[in-house]
């Protein structure tokens, strides 16, 4: 899956949900002339993947536009066309915070669909009356499929927005039954856990939710559910890695470079690649170059200088957490809890 920045801006970062947004710190450095990606710079990225080999494969799989709040880029609906030339699968995430279907935001959005993008959006309690639900019911008549990001702190959290969604496909054609189904096993699991364990780490959680699927393919309609974890993230955008409450441990992050693949990439709004979901808060320093500014052998080069460095910096995290020095940086810039 290829990540691509499509916009900087986003609507919501003056809202309570948001002191904890990920994004918020590297996206907030872009100027405002450089908001939105144009249909321009979607199209070298577009070709440029294409030459390069890894980057062309993982393209085939999905694309996902997001940022900020694709929906805001007034380009969007040309730059997913774009990057339709490469994939079938272009998908967009917005957070649906839209007050009504005559927003430009909302026409963006259909256009989209329209096309056969997927559009998939984040749960957020605070709007979801007002603002999201009248829309997810319009998105349901134009898309068979869907994706429902959550993101919680606790597990009351995450089982108040599975109640949300309960309530929203209960009652609904009989085509949503094993939406339903899926969402009341998660009733049901998570009820158990709060009534044992309301204040779970993250492992027990884990534990207790082992072999539940998140997604139901059934009867012309295929629904997934997102869950992550919010991380608190400082003035400085440092992610805190043991964020309280929920989880409480530390996380680690399982590379999949020295496991020998590539899975994801992110190319950030300035063009810059990061060889998995980083988007600048987690500050990995080995990088895969820059779509927009170097030619397919820059980025062959980098992407495997990179590879080499990943793979001894995570090997020196194992020994550092062995030794007792967990947290402390290498000198290959990989984080402290990537392994
Ligand atoms: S080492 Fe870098 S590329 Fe790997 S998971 Fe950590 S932040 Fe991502």
């Amino acid at each position: 899956m290829i990540n691509i920045f499509a916009e900087a801006s986003c609507n919501r970062y003056v809202r309570d949900e948001c002191q904890y947004c990920h994004v918020y710190e590297p996206l907030s450095q872009i100027s405002k002339s450089d908001w939105h990606l144009t249909p321009e710079q979607a199209q070298i990225m577009a070709d440029k993947i294409s030459q390069v080999e890894i980057f062309r494969e993982l393209a085939k799989r999905e694309i996902n536009l997001t940022g900020g709040e694709p929906s805001q880029n007034p380009h969007i609906v040309e730059v997913l066309k774009i990057f339709k030339k490469l994939t079938p699968n272009v998908r967009i995430h917005t957070n649906l915070d839209i007050s009504s279907e005559k927003s430009q935001r909302w026409q963006r959005l259909v256009g989209i669909m329209k096309l056969s993008g997927r559009v998939d959006f984040t749960l957020y309690p605070t709007v979801w009356e007002s603002r999201q639900k009248p829309l997810l019911v319009k998105i349901l008549e134009l898309q068979n499929e869907l994706i429902v990001n959550m993101i919680f702190e606790k597990v009351p959290d995450l089982s108040r927005q599975i109640e949300i969604l309960i309530a929203f496909f209960a009652g609904r054609e009989k085509k949503f039954q094993p939406v339903l189904s899926l969402l009341e096993i998660y009733r049901a699991k998570l009820a158990s856990l709060l009534k044992e364990n309301p204040e779970c780490d993250e492992n027990t959680f884990l534990q207790h939710m082992d072999g539940v699927e998140n997604y139901s393919c059934a009867d012309s309609f295929t629904f997934g559910l997102n869950m992550i974890p919010g991380f608190y993230v400082d003035k400085n955008g440092e992610r805190a890695m043991n964020a309280q409450p929920f989880p409480k441990d530390i996380n680690l992050l399982e590379c999949t470079i020295p496991r020998g693949t590539i899975e994801i990439i992110t190319v950030q709004q300035t063009g810059e690649i990061t060889p998995c979901c980083d988007v600048g808060n987690l500050k990995c320093q080995p990088k895969f170059g820059n779509l927009l500014m170097n030619s397919p052998a820059e980025i062959m080069r980098q992407v495997e200088r990179s590879r080499k460095k990943i793979i001894a910096g995570t090997a020196k995290n194992h020994q550092n957490m062995n030794n007792g020095k967990a947290g402390e940086w290498v000198e290959e810039g990989v984080p402290p809890y990537c392994v």
